[in-house]
């Protein structure tokens, strides 16, 4: 599989469907992004020949089938309409920024005897049935799962992109459009998967990086249990000049180790 000139994927088991509603082209630098959905839909096919009609409010970049066939809508310098209102960090409405994957997937589904049905009305037996409990929500329900084709296919597509686009963020639906959107839901293993695609994947940019001593610039700095300041603080602030010791990145912060180990904000280090 490979991307051609005209931004489109070329290889086995891909089509090409026009799409022509979507023309704008992406700002300098975008996109950066990869926004994770399932369709919600019956299949693939159907669910991309109806994303791309003229009179539907909606399209996205791609869909992959429960085959792993790729179906591909919009070009991937193009702005497509996965994202709808959404947020993320300091950003709002994320088509801007974001190539937009849907998974041929029913969703939640609900259980009557021992079938579960989707929205629509289709049944599935439970061997393609996981009970979860989405990430936004508290009590168990019943998700359509994804076919291994469809995970192994689309891991191979955003390793594609994330190398010819410099993607770094890998997000899904209910995480930017959170009680709008459910997403890809819980049947995909959305935290190992751009884990592995992001991180564990950049042996050679984490050499790059980690080991490296560097020193605290700010008078103070805040060192965390995570990377994100939702996350709580672990000792007193690290001060200025102080010299940790760098062990992994992930979305600007940087995981480093002093007497403890915790998160620091990366843009307050001076690793010269
Ligand atoms: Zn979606």
């Amino acid at each position: 599989m490979k991307i051609n000139a005209q931004h489109m994927l070329e290889g086995d088991n891909i089509e090409h469907i026009s799409c022509s509603k979507n023309s704008e082209k992406f700002k300098d630098n975008m996109p950066d992004t990869i926004i994770m959905h399932y369709t919600a839909g019956r299949n693939g096919e159907s669910s991309a020949k109806y994303l791309a009609k003229d009179n539907v409010k909606a399209s996205a970049h791609i869909v992959i089938d429960r085959s792993g066939k790729i179906f591909q809508l919009v070009p991937f310098n193009i702005i497509a309409w996965h994202a709808g209102k959404s947020q993320y960090s300091n950003r709002t409405g994320l088509n801007n920024y974001s190539i937009g994957i849907e998974l041929d997937n029913a969703g939640v589904l609900k259980k009557t005897g021992n079938k579960y049905q989707s929205w629509f009305g289709k049944y599935y037996s439970e061997d393609e049935v996981i009970e979860a409990k989405h990430r936004n929500e508290h009590t168990n329900k019943y998700w359509h799962t994804y076919t291994e084709e469809q995970l192994n296919r689309s891991f191979e597509l955003c390793e594609l992109l994330i190398e010819t686009y410099g993607i770094r963020m890998i997000l899904g639906h209910e995480e930017i459009s959170p009680g709008r959107k459910q997403d890809p839901g819980p049947a995909f293993p959305l935290d190992k998967f751009r884990n592995k695609l992001l991180f564990d994947n950049r042996k050679d940019q984490d050499v790059s990086i980690s080991g490296i001593k560097a020193k605290v610039t700010p008078d103070f700095l805040n060192i965390r249990s995570g990377p994100g300041i939702k996350y709580e603080t672990i000792a007193l602030p690290l001060e200025k000049n102080q010299q940790v010791e760098i062990l992994n990145e992930q979305f600007g912060w940087v995981k480093v180790k002093t007497t403890l180990t915790g998160w620091v904000k990366k843009e307050y280090l001076n690793m010269d």
